[in-house]
């Protein structure tokens, strides 16, 4: 019996017509499997229930940083790619990213730097480069993804791609077309897979006026709560909370106000800057990161998400990954 892999392989090489793939999912990570896939001659069609900016993409901060995702050996590589992606899109003003500098500060004696494998040129932060109430940090120059501005890029490139981007919502996979599908649906990805392992992740942000700030902070072990200060140009995204199970999408005042205020002691110039806009989103938790083929009826099925507070992060290196198995091109 041939394996998906083989069948695919043996399309390839057959070579008319070009396989055809549907991608469920129209965030961040169906968008960049979408893309990547047509660049590697497929023809895609990305299928997804919701417009780009109703998705939890477009609530991201989103600072490259591989938050709350696992496993870390697959997560660092996968981050890695998408440093390097992204530090190449910084080059293009219009995809809306930029490098920028910024401190991961420290709280404890010993911090887990597991993550500093994946950032070439990170360092001790200086004195000055701390915030008040910190005693350390970790110093390094990384992508600032505008959402607002990156996913209509990435929508844009996917169409001079010639990827179709439909507006349905799939409840059973037996009705996708395709030679192949990709199941990167984030949240809504479990239940056409029969997988029950997700969990919603809500964060909360609030945007300010940027005050003209020059760096972002990351202060995770903050006892008061998270908090990270991201400035994009035209506004600083203040985050944030992270709260395992929740499912509401309205923003809370009593949360807001206690945001805004680990920001004001972080970034003391803040407390003038007026709000502009706040956000809920669901972070697609789960245990790992789901990235693998199988068969389902006969065809190959890649699931793809999973990717909790880091699908930004994660979101080259997943493509490239999804790629390899749609392929069967050597993984990144
Ligand atoms: C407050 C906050 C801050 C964050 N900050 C960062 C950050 O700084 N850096 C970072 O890397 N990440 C960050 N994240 C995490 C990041 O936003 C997510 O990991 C990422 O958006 C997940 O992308 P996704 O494409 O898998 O899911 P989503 O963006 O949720 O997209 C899922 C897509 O699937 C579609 N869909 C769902 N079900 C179906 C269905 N049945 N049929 C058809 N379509 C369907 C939806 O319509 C949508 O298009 C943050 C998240 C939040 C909430």
């Amino acid at each position: 019996m041939s394996t998906g892999a083989e069948e695919i392989r043996r399309r390839d090489v057959n070579a008319s017509p070009p396989l055809r793939v549907t991608v469920v999912g129209g965030g961040v990570v169906g968008l960049t499997c979408a893309l990547e896939l047509a660049r590697a001659g497929l023809r895609v069609a990305v299928l997804t229930a919701d417009p780009v900016e109703d998705t939890t993409s477009a609530v991201a901060a989103a600072l490259w940083f591989p938050y709350r995702a696992a496993p870390a050996d697959a997560v660092l590589r996968w981050s890695a790619t998408s440093l390097t992606a992204f530090t190449e899109l910084a080059m293009d003003d219009a995809t809306g990213v930029a490098l920028m500098p910024g401190t991961v500060v420290h709280r404890t004696a010993e911090p887990d730097l597991w993550w500093t494998p994946a950032v070439p040129n990170h360092r001790p932060a200086l004195s000055t480069e701390i915030p008040p109430g910190a005693s350390a940090g970790t110093r390094c120059t990384l992508p600032v993804v505008d959402m607002g501005r990156y996913l209509p890029w990435l929508v844009q490139a996917c169409r001079d791609a010639e990827v179709t981007v439909t507006a349905t919502r799939v409840s059973r996979l037996s009705a996708v077309a395709g030679d192949a599908v990709v199941v990167a649906a984030g949240l809504g990805s479990g239940p056409l897979v029969d997988d029950h392992t997700g969990v919603p992740i809500q964060g909360q942000v609030v945007r300010l006026a940027d005050p003209g700030l020059t760096g972002w902070l990351l202060d995770e072990e903050n006892p008061a709560g998270l908090t990270y200060v991201v400035p994009r140009g035209h506004d600083v995204v203040c985050g944030g909370t992270a709260v395992d199970g929740a499912t509401g999408t309205a923003p809370d005042p009593d949360v807001e106000r206690a945001v805004l205020e680990r920001a004001y002691a972080l970034v003391p110039e803040l407390r003038a800057a007026e709000v502009r806009s706040r956000a809920v989103g669901l972070r697609p938790g789960r245990p790992t990161v789901r990235l693998d083929r199988t068969v389902v009826d006969g065809r190959p099925v890649i699931s793809c998400y999973g990717h909790g507070g880091a699908g930004v992060t994660l979101s080259w290196g997943c493509a490239a990954d999804v790629v390899a198995l749609a392929t069967g091109s050597p993984a990144c």
